[in-house]
């Protein structure tokens, strides 16, 4: 679809049936369609593992708290993304490392079958190229990333077995600090990258894996910056100008990034405090967990996640203006070769006005009126994290 249109833009115009020339399709909506869009953190693999989730049926965030599937990615005209093994922090010991390397590699299997199972709609993607090929052929793509590399454990070999599976993105560490580097949601314990760590950068240049650096301390990114020979990605970041925050950045660092050649993908998180409790956070924890209860159990935690909104303060009042004037920001300090999306849809991203993939056209209208170029939106919604892609991959070709 995107490729016919492609070329009947590149033929100027389309004739009409008189034979007059008719103006361009050129309404955000239009441009929004024909433009290559990737977000580069889906957590979606989390819906896989729930019991009785269909990935090519619609669902509805107001009845399962999720927020894409192929349907709705048809509608928001979302191509594709990067699909993410995440694994939670636990201990730094053998056994714990065992452990959850079982738990990526199962998620990893997860997602292969998810994706296989809608085959006619959407394929794994490993090269830079394939989104661009598979969009080409109406295809969605899937690319694979790890959040957290915990799961490797002190054995830096199984990246390289993550390479083979197809994973072609990774950050080091989540939201505690682990065997290689501090969390920016942990107190410092290295001072950014532990000397595993500094490997692990080093292993990751060598087999052309894209560096991701959110939930990195801003120690750690700086270090990452240096010492990778291809520019780093925050897969899903904010700004420290909108609130100030362990997951956000501030201006100058952004600015190192962009020089360095690096990429921030924009997420719906951290735009305002985040009030929570005891209670609020016992059951957050158990949302994070639908995948280990029955259909039954998932409605109960459901429902009292939905009778959370209704509370005083409410837990997570961002609304979509909140979300734009951080993307602005961005892309005001970075330039649009430097910023591109990646909402945390799955793992607790959205704000009230786009809660789901549907809506993500709001995004390239909104922007248009801000005067970006069909050209800015290119390489915001899908370019300038292919480039990095295509970057590590000619480092590995070296
Ligand atoms: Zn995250």
């Amino acid at each position: 679809m995107r490729a016919i249109i492609l070329a009947l833009l590149l033929a100027g115009c389309t004739r009409g049936e008189s034979g007059e020339r008719e103006p361009s399709p050129n309404t955000p909506r239009q441009i929004h369609a024909r433009l290559l869009t990737l977000d580069t953190h889906l957590d979606t693999p989390l819906m896989f593992a729930r019991q009785g989730w269909d990935f090519g049926a619609w669902h509805s965030f107001e009845v399962d708290s999720s927020q894409v599937d192929l349907p709705r990615m048809a509608e928001g005209g979302l191509d594709g993304g990067f699909f993410v093994i995440w694994t939670r922090q636990g201990e730094l010991t053998p056994s714990a490392y065992r452990a959850a390397l079982t738990h990526a590699l199962k998620r990893q299997d997860a997602i292969r079958r998810a994706i296989g199972a809608n085959g006619k709609q959407i394929e794994l993607a490993t090269a830079s190229g394939d989104a661009e090929r598979l969009s080409g052929a109406g295809k969605a793509f899937a690319y694979q990333a790890i959040e957290n590399s915990y799961p490797l454990g002190t054995n830096l070999e199984n990246l390289a077995r993550f390479y083979k599976l197809g994973v072609r993105m990774a950050g080091p560490v989540h939201s505690k600090n682990n065997q290689f580097a501090d969390s920016g949601t942990d107190v410092a314990r290295y001072g950014g990258l532990s000397p595993l760590g500094r490997n692990w950068v080093a292993e990751m240049n060598r087999l052309g894996m894209v560096i991701d650096g959110s939930h990195a301390s801003d120690a750690a990114l700086e270090q990452m910056i240096a010492l990778s020979k291809t520019p780093v990605i925050l897969s899903h970041s904010g700004p420290d100008a909108m609130f100030e925050h362990g997951r956000n950045i501030p201006d100058d660092l952004m600015r190192k990034l962009a020089a360095s050649g690096g990429v921030m993908q924009i997420n719906t998180l951290y735009l305002e405090p985040l009030y929570s409790n005891a209670k609020t956070d016992a059951l957050m924890n158990r949302k994070g967990g639908l995948e280990f209860q029955t259909p039954e159990e998932q409605a109960e935690t459901l429902r009292q996640v939905r009778a959370l909104a209704g509370e005083e303060p409410p837990r997570g009042a961002a609304t979509f203006d909140m979300f734009m004037a951080s993307l602005l920001h961005a892309l005001k300090i970075m330039g649009p070769q430097h910023v591109g999306l990646g909402a945390d849809w799955d793992g607790g991203g959205g704000v009230a006005g786009l809660m789901d993939v549907a809506a993500l056209p709001k995004i390239t209208e909104r922007l248009i009126a801000a005067g970006y170029t069909e050209a800015d939106l290119e390489k915001i919604w899908s370019g300038n994290a292919l480039r990095l892609l295509r970057q590590a991959e000619a480092a590995r070709a070296r």
